[in-house]
């Protein structure tokens, strides 16, 4: 664990460290959902519920990937071409009776289940029919073309895990083994609200002063592409009492509760009182991390509770980062880690040690090369940063200052997904 600098006890209390945050918190959580059957066509991200057994080979069969002509490579002549008579002719879904003589060729099509005895397949395009029989090309390597069942899957086998999500391949991997119904695991239910006394909904008349709600419709977004049940809890003024009656309204028939706002150190920045006020605790409370130093991540009763920043960008950060993978648990999904991939930094930046930092950057190809720059506007408010940049730079707790030319962690916004 890197030594946290003196920053990370500003406002009198030590800065968590993001994955201690997570490990903490994660202790305190577990899934909270049951499981259903649902049929095959409505499993499209759904998470799985158990493991995925193959009843069955797939392919089923032995059978030709090209449209030709199979033979026995030990009835090739090495070196120059063969001339075999065709014998029978198969094609996708025929059944495999045909027992060709040795010596012959038998016509195939892709996909034609292939009987015992041919072991090797010529494309059609390789090849001359004359008079009943086929001249082949010399130089063909025996099983060429020949496709073996069970190569894709073994029955048996296990191919999927329980708490992935299920992406349209696995759809049609399900599919091939013949499976139409299958146990996922029910959807999360979430609350998302707002608080602050400056905020607009979308369609209201602007007043001075005020602002829109942007951070509902981000993280509802977030929360729906993730396939969990969104309640719109709207927004609430600052007044500890409201935010306290609704928190505990919404804990009880909800598995989670994001918030937004409110969590900071001002006065009007309640949250946390108003989580204790009903009851709750909260695991984590200030994190070392920016954007996004304010988060606050507890429980109401079994219901999570998650209070991330106000400013847009920290919303989305935090959300990525802590709320993500949080939920993911609550949800029965096993996350696979977030990929980073090493890119080039076109820029200095000064950076404190002790903390995680996210730079927003956008991607460039130079010399072959991945290269970053940072963008221009960057302040933790300035959410058309997020649209047009395409992900984040990492800066883990022990990096100091980065120079231009150093090779960094990013991770694109599409591998959050
Ligand atoms: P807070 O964390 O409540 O102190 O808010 C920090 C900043 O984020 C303030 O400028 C707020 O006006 C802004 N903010 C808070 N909530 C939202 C929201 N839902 N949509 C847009 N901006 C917000
Ligand atoms: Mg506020």
């Amino acid at each position: 664990m890197a030594q946290l600098s003196d920053d990370c006890f500003a406002f009198g209390g030590k800065l968590l460290a993001v994955d201690e945050a997570l490990a903490t918190v994660s202790q305190h959580l577990d899934c909270l959902v049951g499981t259903e059957p649902v049929d095959l066509s409505r499993a499209l991200d759904r998470i799985l519920a158990a493991p995925m057994v193959a009843p069955r080979d797939v392919p089923p069969h032995n059978n030709s990937a090209v449209d030709g002509y199979a033979v026995r490579f030990a009835d090739l002549t090495q070196g120059e071409e063969t001339r075999l008579p065709i014998d029978g002719r198969l094609q996708a879904g025929d059944p495999a009776t045909v027992l060709p003589d040795a010596a012959t060729a038998l016509r195939v099509f892709t996909g034609a289940a292939m009987p015992p005895g041919p072991d090797t397949i010529f494309m059609q395009e390789d090849c001359r029919e004359e008079d009943g029989a086929v001249v082949l090309p010399a130089g063909m390597k025996k099983g060429a073309n020949y496709r073996f069942a069970g190569e894709d899957v073994r029955r048996g086998e296990t191919v999927l895990e329980p708490g992935r999500r299920l992406g349209p391949a696995d759809l049609g991997l399900i599919a091939s083994l013949g499976i139409d119904r299958l146990d996922v695991r029910e959807r999360l239910k979430v609350a998302v609200l707002s608080t602050g006394n400056e905020l607009l909904e979308p369609g209201e008349a602007a007043r001075t002063g005020a602002v829109y709600d942007a951070n509902r419709y981000t993280i509802g977004g977030l929360l729906r592409r993730a396939g969990y049940r969104v309640t719109d809890a709207g927004i609430l003024p600052d007044r500890p009492e409201e935010v306290s009656t609704a928190l505990d309204r919404l804990s009880r028939d909800h598995h989670a509760i994001i918030a937004s706002g409110g969590v900071s150190t001002g006065d009007a920045d309640y949250v946390k009182e108003a989580v204790e006020g009903v009851g709750g605790r909260l695991h984590a409370w200030r994190l070392a991390i920016k954007p996004g130093r304010p988060v606050a991540l507890g429980q109401i009763g079994d219901c999570a509770f998650i209070g991330l920043p106000g400013n847009p960008v920290a919303v989305v950060v935090t959300y990525l980062v802590l709320a993500r993978p949080l939920l993911a648990k609550l949800a029965g999904r096993s996350l696979p880690p977030v990929p980073t991939y090493p890119v080039i930094a076109d820029f200095d930046y000064r950076k404190k040690p002790g903390r995680r930092e996210y730079v927003r950057v956008t991607l460039s190809a130079e010399d072959g090369l991945p290269h970053v720059r940072r963008f221009p506007r960057d302040g933790a408010g300035i959410l058309s940063s997020v649209v047009h940049s395409d992900g984040l730079l990492v800066l883990d707790e022990v990096m100091e200052n980065i120079q231009a030319g150093d090779q960094l962690p990013f991770v694109p916004w599409t591998a959050f997904d």
